[in-house]
């Protein structure tokens, strides 16, 4: 059974002030199958008071004492990741084994937090005259508005609330309308491990209109937002206009180079999956694959071999590799990205089209000679279409890698010790994995720059981004 979604202020779940609720879509079937709570204004006010008054509770409470409760929560996600991730597949579309990874390892995020909050160390500086001390000191900021979206209900939620809630802020989550129960059972599984209820706010409703409500609002000291560059910029312009603290993962447009010398048949093997994982919409997806003409065609028919046989259904069938796109809307987008690279000549190697009339299925989609004027070269596909171009010189690829505003993944494959150390300095990118993919662990930092935004939701650089620095001095009498 599919939940329906309330808010949850002020300790309690309840619906939305006018009772006001928006339709949940099964995404493999379009069958609406529940709904989801709608927050007026007077719910927003309310759920500010709450994150007001639980700040100087919440942050007195002691970070050993904070991690215990931290890891309640963990330990009860993992014992209701089979429930969770059923509810995740129906509401977003991937497939099970990966829903149930998702909750899992954000059941190791939290941990991680938990353990790391009680590191918030400040530090002392030798003073220059005797009988002073000088410290710095680590404060949490104070209330946090976090937004998050549709493509990891639950991860992109756990990162942002753990990082707050361990250094002793408290949250305003407003979580993704189009998927809005996995990231209510994460905050039950808070609630229930001990977090108290005023701490830990949850709405849902108009993104414009919340966010523009709560950015500026004196409560909130700092915000967190993942989604799209443009949603970002504007959040990211309110945050400046109010001086607000802001952390912004956006959108990618990830580079995948295979070098000449690159063990091919690993290429192929660790990428494509990689590229068609929750039907390409992770920020981090693979997307522009630039592949040396001396292991072009190798490159291509591994790619696209994996591409034909993935089999792509509803994601609770047990043989399903890929699910449909989230909403209506990515579809199109998909379907006409697509149409255009056709038509601006690019070579279709395999998929190109929606399957059937039920459900957001789109077929794996292989495209290759894209021209740089083709859309999908320019902007972010978000989808489960990979656009392979071939180079012939290293210099080729560095430039075409680095062409875009965006920076926020980038991959490499290649056995000279000298060209993965030229990727690593000479690709702009928030994260650069080479020969594997290996990111977005919980004690690894993890973030863009350029047009992809900026600050860090991993390792130690993601507490910072809730923690203020003091600086203490004082004479002996
Ligand atoms: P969209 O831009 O309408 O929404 C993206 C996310 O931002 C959603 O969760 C939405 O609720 C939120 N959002 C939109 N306007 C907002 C506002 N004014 N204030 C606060 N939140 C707001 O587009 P979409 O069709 O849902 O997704 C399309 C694009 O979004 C993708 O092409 C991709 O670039 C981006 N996206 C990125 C990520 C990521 O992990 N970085 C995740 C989801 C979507």
């Amino acid at each position: 059974m599919y939940p329906n979604t309330d808010l949850h202020i002020a300790g309690r779940w309840r619906a939305g002030g006018d009772r006001q609720t928006l339709d949940v879509l099964n995404p493999a079937t379009g069958d609406v199958i529940g709904a989801c709570a709608v927050a007026t204004t007077a719910d927003l006010d309310e759920a500010l008071d709450a994150a007001a008054r639980a700040y100087p509770l919440w942050r007195a409470v002691a970070p050993f004492e904070r991690a215990k409760r931290m890891r309640k929560a963990a330990d009860l996600l993992r014992e209701r990741a089979e429930d969770i991730a059923r509810i995740l597949t129906m509401e977003q579309g991937k497939p099970l084994p990966e829903a149930r990874m998702e909750t899992l390892s954000a059941a190791d995020i939290i941990d991680w937090f938990a353990e790391e909050g009680k590191r918030a160390y400040g530090r002392v500086i030798p003073a220059r005259a005797d009988g002073v001390l000088q410290a710095v000191v680590k404060e949490p900021v104070g209330p946090v508005a976090c937004f998050t979206p549709w493509n990891f209900p639950i991860n992109q939620a756990v990162r942002k609330i753990s990082a707050a809630l361990c250094t002793g802020c408290t949250v305003i989550l407003k979580g993704p309308e189009d998927t809005p129960a996995s990231s209510a059972a994460l905050v039950q599984a808070f609630l229930d491990a001990g977090i108290p209820g005023d701490a830990l706010s949850l709405v849902y409703g108009d993104p414009g209109a919340i966010s523009s409500y709560l950015i500026p609002h004196p409560v909130i000291r700092k915000i967190s937002f993942t989604g799209s560059t443009a949603v970002g910029k504007k959040l990211a312009a309110l945050a400046g206009e109010h001086m607000k603290r802001a952390t912004m993962e956006l959108g990618g447009h990830a580079p995948a180079i295979v070098f000449g010398d690159a063990d091919v048949e690993k290429a192929v093997a660790v990428l494509a999956p990689s590229k068609y994982r929750n039907a390409g919409q992770v920020c981090v997806s693979p997307t522009r694959f630039l592949v040396h003409d001396s292991v072009f065609d190798r490159f291509v028919e591994g790619f696209t071999a994996f591409a034909k046989s993935a089999k792509v259904g509803d994601g609770l069938e047990a043989d399903t590799k890929m699910g449909p796109l989230v909403h209506g809307r990515r579809l199109d987008a998909i379907e006409a990205l697509s149409a255009d690279a056709e038509a601006s000549g690019a070579t279709l190697r395999a998929g190109g089209k929606r399957i059937g009339n039920r459900g957001n299925f789109f077929e794996p989609t292989v495209f290759t000679e894209v021209p740089l004027t083709a859309r999908i070269m320019n902007e972010e596909p978000f989808g489960p279409v990979a656009a392979i171009n071939r180079f012939s010189d290293d210099d080729e690829a560095f430039a075409e890698a680095n062409r875009l505003p965006y920076g926020l993944a980038a991959y490499a494959y290649t056995r000279s010790t000298a060209r993965a150390a030229r990727v690593s300095s000479g690709v702009e990118s928030g994260m650069i994995s080479i020969n594997h993919h290996g990111l977005a662990l919980p004690e690894t930092p993890f973030g863009g720059v350029k047009d992809s935004g900026y600050g860090s939701e991993g390792g130690p650089e993601a507490l910072d981004a809730y923690l203020v620095t003091k600086f203490v001095t004082q004479a002996n009498f």
